[in-house]
């Protein structure tokens, strides 16, 4: 059998392993933890998810439920372990994380062919094939390694993570369980109402709150799509009130007229003992974080289990240095002395969980075609996932983190407004379907 060897037991590394060795290779995953810890995770199990517990939308016409329909058809394990640790979300395929993690490790441990080494790697050196899925807290020895070979600027952003409070703790005199709009079978999601004196002076504390950094970092540092929420506060007064504080959707307060501001919190766990503030990633001081969110009438003798911090986000310029398969350009310099070498999850800048898993996915595969037939195989432009790796992939002089979206499936003309997620969407399972059968993979 063939030895191949996985940098990284995250979610893309978890999953690349998985697939790997369901196509027979003998795989060497390597995971730094719990010898070496990141700034994020919390110990040592695989696929640890560091912040939401949340893969994101479950329809179709959502890019999030797309890309996990796609993942499915290609046989994910992850997502089945995902889906075996849900707990209920309204529409949306939350996870408890410790169930979700034991899952993977179960599935891992399945696998004769799969040696799991507690060991940092240091070097892209070695002796065989390798996939690097380090995430973005890669271990500086390992990212100084790969950026110096790279010739390239280390490349960063900042990312927050948002606090998790025990629900026993929350006063529910002053708080309501409800799906937005009502969405779902059970009401999965805790809301905390403000009135408008209480949202003004929350707004102005976080704007004159302290963060744990010197100071506020760039602003193109911080990932548009994650912004900490006082961050969001000093962009105006409504920011938060139009963001993650929005009440719309949410019934009508005692008044008979919308809320004025409201704090969701989604479950965490399927006993619900612990809920996270949705959107309230957070750099600020701890001390000052339970100041402010103390302040809100439902969080006023809040417990938290776990308080926000503040990350560095690493990436290679994937542009630059990779192919449509993920696999760093052989013909390279920085290529020539290394065995052959793809690149799965955060740290080819595609952003969230099951972007992570679906590169883990793809790099897997091509690697293992590359390997066994001297030709890798990409999937389809028409697919969320060839979409996605175009965009990886594409000339950009200001290359950043993405998540799937879908402005980035090829749009042809006439596409009308009204339809045009259904179309996208099921343009895309349908040449993915057709993919697979062309491969008698079903
Ligand atoms: P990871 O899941 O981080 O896995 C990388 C693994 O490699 C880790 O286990 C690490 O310990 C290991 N490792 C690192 N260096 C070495 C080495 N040298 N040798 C051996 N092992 C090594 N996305 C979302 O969709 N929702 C979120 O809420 C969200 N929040 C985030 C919060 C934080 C703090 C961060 C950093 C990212 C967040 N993301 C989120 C983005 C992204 O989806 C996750 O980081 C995701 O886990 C990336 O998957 P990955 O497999 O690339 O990396």
């Amino acid at each position: 059998n063939e030895r191949v060897r996985v940098i990284g037991g995250g979610l893309a590394g978890c999953e690349a392993a998985l697939q790997l060795a369901s196509r027979g290779f003998q795989v060497d995953l390597y995971e730094m933890r719990p010898n070496r810890q990141t700034p994020a995770h919390r110990d040592g199990h695989l696929a640890q998810l560091v912040c939401s517990n949340s893969f994101k939308a479950l329809g179709i016409t959502s890019a999030h439920g797309l890309l996990k329909a796609e993942l499915t058809l290609l046989g994910s394990y992850l997502l089945d372990c995902a889906r075996e640790a849900a707990v209920p979300a309204g529409d949306s395929l939350t996870v408890n994380r410790d169930i979700f993690s034991e899952l993977v490790e179960k599935k891992i441990a399945e696998f004769p062919n799969i040696t799991l080494h507690r060991e940092e790697v240091t070097s892209l050196e070695g002796d065989c094939p390798t996939l690097v899925a380090a995430g973005p807290l890669a271990s500086d020895a390992l990212a100084d390694d790969i950026f110096k070979r790279l010739g390239s600027n280390r490349l960063h952003f900042f990312d927050a993570i948002a606090p998790v409070v025990e629900t026993d703790s929350i006063d529910f005199d002053h708080a309501f369980y409800m799906n937005r709009w009502e969405k779902g079978e059970t009401a999965d999601f805790i809301n905390c109402p403000l009135d408008k004196e209480t949202y003004t002076e929350f707004v102005n504390k976080l704007c004159e709150a302290e963060a744990t950094e010197p100071r506020p970092f760039e602003k193109r540092e911080l990932f548009e799509g994650c912004l900490p929420v006082e961050e969001m506060a000093r962009r105006g007064y409504e920011t938060l009130r139009h963001g993650p504080m929005r009440p719309i959707g949410l019934g009508l307060g005692n008044n008979g007229h919308l809320w004025y501001a409201v704090i969701q919190l989604r479950a965490e766990n399927k006993q619900k003992t612990l809920f996270n503030m949705v959107g309230f990633q957070t750099r600020l001081k701890w001390g000052t974080q339970k100041e402010i969110f103390t302040m809100v009438p439902a969080l006023r003798n809040a417990k938290f289990a776990r308080l926000g911090c503040m990350h560095r986000n690493t990436f290679i310029e994937s542009p630059k240095f990779l192919d449509k398969t993920l696999r760093l350009r052989p013909e390279l310099d920085c290529a020539k002395d290394i065995p052959p070498t793809w690149f799965a999850g955060q740290i080819t800048g595609s952003e969230g969980y099951t972007e992570a898993v679906a590169t883990g996915w793809y790099a897997a595969w091509n690697m293992a075609q590359t390997i066994l037939h001297g030709h890798a195989d990409p999937l389809p432009d028409e697919s969320c996932i060839g979409s996605l790796m175009n965009r990886l992939v594409e000339e950009n002089e200001d290359f950043q983190p993405m998540n799937f979206n879908f402005g980035l499936l090829p749009h042809h003309e006439g596409l009308k407004k009204k339809n045009k997620k259904e179309i996208l969407a099921e343009r895309a399972e349908r040449a993915v379907r057709e993919w697979i059968a062309a491969r008698n993979m079903a």
